[in-house]
């Protein structure tokens, strides 16, 4: 048993509280590699941000569970060494399968765990989600529940269809199960693709998507129910364009790739949402920088020529994510 407060990491209780009160939220940025762990950390530590650093079970089995615990304890260490002397990280189970999962997390150095259960019928998310709460809460850290289906497909979690979380559940799911922040379904969507075409209209000068907008109804309703609870908004990437046409222009292939604009998002950011999950726009900027890269200087093989623009452009979208969209700068 490996404690995450042995590895200088925290959970998210006091850090939503802040958040909530303060009108902003915290960024959950997924991670597979190191460079993308080194560029969320400098983010945070260049802009006094808390951080949520998030790895799927998929991300997990990728990196290896072993390598991750020292990643974390890492990364609470360079960021000292940046110049942040209390470095506030939470290391986060995004999309827990099972008990056993969210079991072995916390049993190697998580922080924070999501469970979930959003498939299941309600009386089982439930029980599944109290479960884990119980586990959880022993050991001092912090679960995420589910309820409501979100569209999309991010690792091995798919759906094809969307259900908004119905506001007259909440009450009684929080209350039963315990859990300390609740992801809602109000109309984001998992990956590069959150929209189909006929979805969503089309710009008739550039021709772009322009995406349905987020039910901010169900948001307040789920507020009005829950006052001060820490909402979860999961699949909030934006899909930058620039991105998007940099991937294109060099080879890559990503038609009509769109997200959720940042205008909505940090419109969300000033309610009961508290923590924002990002993982799909670090993907596009590393990609974009890389495939430019490789146009531009055909000759490179070393890995440290790409990747070093690629973590640098990584870097650059969670600044911008932190200051113009969530609001967490300066909340050390
Ligand atoms: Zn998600």
């Amino acid at each position: 048993m490996v404690s995450y407060k042995k590895l200088g990491l925290v959970n998210t209780k006091k850090m939503f509280a802040k958040a909530v009160k303060g009108g902003y939220a915290i960024p959950a940025f997924n991670f597979n590699t190191m460079e993308q762990m080194q560029a969320i950390i400098q983010a945070a530590v260049e802009t006094k941000s808390p951080v949520i650093m998030q790895v799927s079970k998929g991300a997990r089995k990728y990196a290896n569970p072993t390598i991750l615990r020292y990643m974390a304890e890492g990364a609470v260490q360079y960021a000292k060494e940046l110049g942040c002397k209390k470095p506030q990280i939470v290391l986060h189970l995004d999309h827990g399968d099972s008990y056993e999962t969210c079991k072995s997390c916390i049993d190697s150095g998580f922080s924070s765990v999501m469970i979930d259960g959003s498939s299941l019928p309600f009386k089982d998310n439930i029980k599944l989600t109290k479960k884990v709460v119980n586990y959880a809460h022993k050991h001092d850290v912090t679960v995420e529940a589910e309820l409501g289906v979100l569209a999309g497909v991010e690792d091995e979690v798919q759906a094809e269809e969307s259900h908004y979380t119905k506001p007259e559940e909440v009450i009684e799911f929080a209350t039963k199960t315990g859990c300390d922040s609740l992801a809602i379904s109000i109309g984001t969507s998992h990956g590069a693709y959150k929209f189909k075409p006929e979805q969503c209209t089309r710009d008739p000068k550039t021709g772009k998507l322009i995406p349905p907008p987020l039910a901010f109804d169900v948001l307040k309703a789920v507020e009005k129910k829950l006052p001060g609870f820490p909402i979860v908004l999961h699949g909030s990437s934006s899909v930058p364009q620039e991105h998007v046409d940099t991937i294109n222009k060099f080879g890559g292939k990503l038609p009509d790739a769109v997200g959720i604009p940042e205008e909505q998002l940090r419109k969300a950011a000033k309610s009961a949402v508290c923590k924002i999950n990002i993982d799909s726009d670090s993907r596009l900027a590393m990609t974009a920088a890389i495939r430019k890269h490789f146009a531009e200087h055909p000759e490179h093989f070393d890995p440290r020529q790409y990747l070093t623009p690629a973590r640098d452009a990584m870097k650059q979208l969670y600044i911008h994510k932190i200051v113009k969209v969530l609001g967490s700068n300066n909340k050390l």
